[in-house]
C-alpha cells in the first residue's frame, strides 16, 4: 500500500476532525458573543442607577442640600437606587454562580416546605396587596438537588406572582408528578403578559414594560435565573399567561 492509499484511508476521518474542530470553534464563538452581550448588559444596568446617584449627589453638593424639602426627595431617590443596585449586583452573582456550576449538592428536597417557607417569608409584600398564597403542593412531592438553588427559583417565581399580581388577588401553588415528570406550579390572577412578550421575557435583562417594572423594583434577571437553575435540575421552565387574566410559571421536571 502506497502513501496514495494511506490518504484514502485517513481521509474520511481526518475530514471528521477537521468539522469536530471547526464546531468547538464556532461553539466558543457563540459563548464569547453571549459573554461579552452579558457584560455589555450588565455594565449598562449598572450605569444608569449610578449616574442617577451621581446627578442628585452633584445637585445637592451645588446647593440642593439648603432646601430641606428638595434635600429629603433626593436622599430617598438616591436610596431608592442604591437599593436597586445591591439587587442587580445580588441577581447577577446568582445568575454567575450558576453558570459556573459550583453548587452540586444531591439533597432530597421536599417541595411543600420550601414553598411554605418561601411564601411565609414573602407574606409581608403579599399582605401589602391583600394577596393571598395558596400552597397545594401534594405533601410527599421531593426532587433531587441543591435544596439553596430550588428555594431561589421558588422565592423569584412567588415573588413575581405577588408583584405582578392583582390587589386582592390570589397566587396559588402547585406540585404533583405524573408516570415521567414532576410538576411544579405557580399561577396568579394578576396582570398576565402579551403573546408577543412571552417567549422573551426569561432572558437576560427583559422587561415587558420598563417603567412597570422598575416601579415594583424588578431588575429583569429573576426569570433567567429560574430558566438556568431549572436546567440544573433536568427541568425546564414553561409559561403560559393572557393579559389582564394571570399567568402560570411551571417547572417540569424529567425524572
Ligand atoms: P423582574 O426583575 O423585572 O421581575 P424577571 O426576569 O423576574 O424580572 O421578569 C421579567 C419580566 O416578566 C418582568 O419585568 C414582568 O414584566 C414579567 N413577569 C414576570 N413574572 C410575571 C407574572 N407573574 N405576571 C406578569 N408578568 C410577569
Amino acid at each position: 500500500a502506497g502513501v496514495l492509499s494511506l490518504y484514502f484511508i485517513l481521509k474520511g476521518p481526518i475530514e471528521n476532525m477537521r468539522h469536530q474542530v471547526m464546531e468547538v470553534e464556532e461553539e466558543n464563538r457563540q459563548a464569547e458573543n453571549i459573554r461579552s452581550e452579558f457584560v455589555a448588559n450588565v455594565s449598562h444596568e449598572l450605569k444608569t442607577p449610578l449616574t442617577s446617584i451621581s446627578g442628585f449627589i452633584e445637585t445637592l453638593q451645588a446647593g440642593a442640600v439648603n432646601d430641606p424639602e428638595t434635600r429629603d426627595r433626593f436622599i430617598e431617590i438616591i436610596a431608592i437606587e442604591t437599593a436597586r443596585l445591591k439587587r442587580l449586583i445580588d441577581d447577577i452573582l446568582v445568575l454567575s454562580d450558576i453558570e459556573s456550576r459550583m453548587d452540586t449538592s444531591d439533597e432530597n428536597i421536599n417541595v411543600f416546605n420550601i414553598t411554605d417557607d418561601v411564601a411565609e417569608m414573602l407574606e409581608p409584600i403579599a399582605r401589602r396587596r391583600n394577596i393571598t398564597v395558596i400552597n397545594e403542593i401534594d405533601d410527599t412531592l421531593e426532587i433531587k438537588g441543591s435544596e439553596d438553588k430550588f428555594r431561589q427559583m421558588m422565592v423569584n417565581l412567588i415573588e413575581n406572582a405577588i408583584k405582578y399580581g392583582k390587589d386582592g388577588g390570589h397566587v396559588w401553588v402547585r406540585g404533583y408528578e405524573t408516570d415521567d415528570e414532576k410538576i411544579i406550579t405557580i399561577k396568579d390572577d394578576g396582570i398576565g403578559i402579551e403573546q408577543k412578550d412571552l417567549e422573551r421575557i426569561a432572558e437576560r435583562f427583559y422587561r415587558v414594560d420598563k417603567s412597570r417594572s422598575t416601579k415594583v423594583g424588578g431588575t429583569g434577571l429573576g426569570l433567567s435565573i429560574v430558566k438556568h437553575t431549572a436546567a440544573l435540575f433536568n427541568g425546564e421552565l414553561k409559561v403560559s399567561s393572557k393579559p389582564d387574566e394571570g399567568s402560570e410559571f411551571s417547572i417540569v421536571i424529567k425524572k
